[in-house]
């Protein structure tokens, strides 16, 4: 059980980027900071970071917004639901910014630069030609007021610069322990492109100070991101929170995620029916290790047994492989009913599924003799459309078992046939029992060997299936009805006569 933080008031935040489709690292990071506040009976926030205002658009907000609630995240305070720190988008915070861009300029903490790009990149070629680390070379820091003011009026283009210490900047992270950089190595920072365009470093650092975060938990990528947000708090004279940076998030290769080697937008996994409880299952576990042998952790669950300290350092393996395998025991405990609506927009976006064509209870049977072997949502259609068509199309070698004739195949189906024919019930069970005990008798009869029920079920199977695995001859014929049924049965006599 996690040690729980008494003193505070935990707070901690998701702060997104709407600048693309929401990433299932964003995902993983909200997770880790709903279930570090929920335990600590703290408050989870969304902010909604959108100063990049060529590259923030408003349906990725919608969507990062959208695709959280899917998975079952919640927040307390967010640009959908308001609070006490309002606005939570930073483009509405904009003369917030401004109010302590000033004083940084006021203070002489921060300072208008004028150099261009070109000389920029020049100064850059140069430091690196001599084997030196780039840095801003402090060129702006010392310009007079005077000059600061004609230049600004002449309309010369300008960022404003942070002053960065030379000073050894530590700090403890709840994962990595004490971290420690040299900020002499940082070069003075832009934290603004004007007075009212602040840049990613200045903003969050107010917003965090005003919104009065505990904790800051996200991903190792902004781990060298702290040292320049830690000064940039000293220098306004905020609180420091405490930070955990979670592991990164890696290809089976062990590179860093990305998309060109698979999906990395919540949106794919949910599109391709993976259920949000498994996605949460597999994420928690990506970074997060019970120290036990138990494998399925619900939300409520986690909020009793998650514990930040138990996250590992290391990069985290993202498997595929291991997300199929829970979302397939996570399919297979769905409730029935909740499972099938679940199914029919992937049945209806396939083609197969016409309004009316069957009944519900009709479509949970379907649904039920498939899911043990559906690992994604996506994958009912394939594993059930021979029950949605008319006419099977199957090659007439797969009705062949273990060598037989094709006049003892037909011999087979014609055998099941008449079991079928007889059957008075329709039942499940009827139709298995009565399949069984025929299978023993058509192998007497024909001298196979007693249990191999093969001989008369395999044929039968494909016969109503048109596929290599499928649920069993009895399931099928029994979703299908009599008349359906034999008919299938009679097609298949007639492919194998
Ligand atoms: N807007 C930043 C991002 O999307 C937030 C980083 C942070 O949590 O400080 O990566």
């Amino acid at each position: 059980m996690t040690k729980k933080i008494q003193q505070i008031q935990v707070r901690t935040r998701i702060a997104p980027s709407p600048t693309g489709p929401a990433h299932i690292g964003t995902a993983r990071t909200a997770l880790f900071n709903y279930l570090f506040a929920k335990q600590n009976n703290g408050k989870f926030i969304l902010r909604i970071e959108d100063t990049d205002k060529e590259r923030s658009e408003q349906k990725w907000t919608d969507e990062i917004i959208e695709e959280l609630k899917w998975l079952g995240i919640s927040w307390d305070e967010g640009p959908d639901i308001s609070g006490e720190f309002e606005p939570y988008k930073q483009s509405q915070r904009l003369d917030i910014y401004k109010k302590y861009l000033e004083q940084l300029l006021i203070e002489e903490k921060a300072y208008y630069c004028f150099c261009t790009e070109e000389e920029l990149e020049a100064k850059r070629q140069e430091q690196m030609g001599r084997g030196l680390a780039p840095k801003y070379d402090g060129k702006c820091t010392h310009l007079s007021k005077e000059i600061v003011d004609k230049n600004i009026a002449e309309g010369k283009s300008s960022v404003i610069r942070f002053k960065v210490q030379n000073k050894k900047v530590k700090f403890d992270d709840l994962i990595r322990g004490q971290v420690e950089f040299d900020a002499s190595l940082l070069g003075d920072v832009v934290i603004a492109k004007n007075l009212s365009s602040p840049l990613y470093h200045f903003a969050v650092v107010v917003d965090d100070f005003l919104m009065q975060i505990s904790h800051v938990i996200r991903g190792e990528e902004h781990l060298s991101n702290t040292p320049r947000q830690i000064l940039i708090q000293e220098a306004l004279g905020f609180y420091k929170p405490i930070y955990a940076h979670l592991p990164l998030m890696l290809n089976l290769d062990k590179s860093k995620m990305s998309k060109r080697q698979g999906d990395v937008a919540i949106s794919d996994y949910h599109k391709n029916g993976y259920l949000p409880e498994a996605l949460i299952n597999f994420m928690v576990l990506l970074g997060w290790n019970p120290g036990t042998d138990k494998e399925m952790f619900t939300l409520a669950h986690l909020v009793k047994e998650f514990s930040i300290e138990k996250v590992q350092k290391a990069g985290a393996v993202f498997n595929v492989q291991r997300l199929d395998f829970l979302n397939g025991l996570y399919i297979r405990e769905k409730a029935i009913d909740k499972l099938t609506e679940l199914c029919i927009p992937y049945l209806k976006e396939s083609g197969l599924l016409v309004e009316g064509q069957f009944s519900q209870n009709k479509l949970q049977e379907i649904v039920e003799v498939s899911r043990t072997r559906m690992k994604k949502l996506s994958e009912i259609s394939s594993l059930s459309d021979f029950f949605f068509s008319n006419k099977l199309i199957y090659d007439k070698d797969l009705l062949q078992w273990q060598k037989a004739e094709d006049e003892a195949i037909k011999e087979s189906l014609m055998f099941s046939r008449n079991i079928l024919l007889e059957n008075k019930t329709w039942e499940l069970k009827d139709l298995e029992t009565e399949l069984f005990t025929g299978a023993e008798k058509f192998n007497l009869q024909k001298g196979y060997p007693e249990k191999n029920k093969g001989y008369l079920l395999w044929p039968l199977r494909v016969a109503l299936s048109g596929k290599s695995t499928s649920p069993s001859p009895f399931e099928i014929a029994y979703i299908l009805g009599k008349e359906k049924t034999l008919k299938l049965v009679d097609e298949a006599i007639k492919i194998i006569s």
